[in-house]
């Protein structure tokens, strides 16, 4: 199974006809059938520990205010796997990890894998970003979880690389040289797998301050870069910018299925 990460953007997208949910629709369609998804999501943060979902069946949390109705009323209602849990479990090691029936699936989840999987029937694990843990432990549990993968375990790790919704306000439309330059620096990094371009950040990087003024739209790509495998190649999909918010994702593992991605007219 492909590691992924996947841009999430805003709530929107999931109601409104855009290029890139079009993008993950067909590729939902041409990857094959996971066993199980592993989802690392930005908008689930906890302090001490890693949480995964401990609920059967986890409800949909709709973590945003002011949007249109018909996003409150969107479910995704898999089931949790509870031989993933516990292969989550055994494999972080010293990297503490706990199960947590409080959350559910937030947008960072669905958003995502109801355009992939718009059946639901797979089972999903989601998992949270711990603000405690540095760069490289983050990296540290993904190299743990990633022989998952050969098990059947799909890796979704959703977020944003530039994202800051504050410089974002009413400049949408436009693409800042800076976001561009960032951008494509990750994008450089990822397919050279240069980990130390993607977690060592100096003071006088105006770039990357901007692209990472909250670091928990960022910190999701640690997952599926740190889920590398030998034999994987890097593709890229939906690398777009506008203004403060790229959509730029990736699939580790074998890219032929993106050439495969036929978008409907
Ligand atoms: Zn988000």
């Amino acid at each position: 199974m492909p590691s992924l990460f996947v841009g999430h953007g805003s709530p929107m997208t999931m109601i409104t006809d855009n290029p890139e949910r079009r993008f993950l629709e067909a590729l939902g369609r041409a990857l094959p059938r996971p066993k199980a998804i592993l989802t690392v999501t930005a908008h689930w943060e906890t302090r001490g520990a890693t949480h995964f979902s401990a609920e059967e069946f986890p409800r949909t949390i709709h973590d945003f205010r002011g949007f249109p109705q018909e996003l409150y009323e969107m479910l995704y209602p898999a089931a949790t796997s509870p031989e993933l849990q516990q292969a989550i479990a055994a494999r972080a090691g010293d990297i503490p990890v706990r199960g947590d029936a409080s959350w559910g699936f937030d947008h960072g989840v669905w958003g995502v894998l109801r355009p992939l999987f718009p059946e639901a029937d797979i089972p999903v694990v989601a998992m949270s970003i711990n603000h405690a843990l540095t760069p490289e432990q983050h990296l540290t549990l993904a190299q743990r979880l990633a022989p998952l993968r050969r098990e059947g375990v799909l890796i979704v790790a959703s977020g944003n690389i530039v994202h800051n919704l504050r410089l974002w306000r009413g400049s949408q439309g436009t693409k800042p040289e800076w976001a561009v330059e960032f951008q494509q620096r990750i994008n450089q990094a990822v397919i050279a797998n240069d980990l130390a371009a993607l977690t060592q950040f100096s003071r006088e990087d105006q770039a990357a301050a901007n692209a990472i003024n909250s670091a928990e739209h960022y910190l999701p790509l640690l997952y599926a870069v740190g889920a590398r495998l030998p034999e994987d190649q890097v593709g890229l999909f939906n690398d777009t910018i506008d203004s403060a918010l790229s959509m730029t994702s990736y699939l580790l593992g074998d890219t032929r299925v993106l050439d495969e991605v036929a978008l409907p007219a």
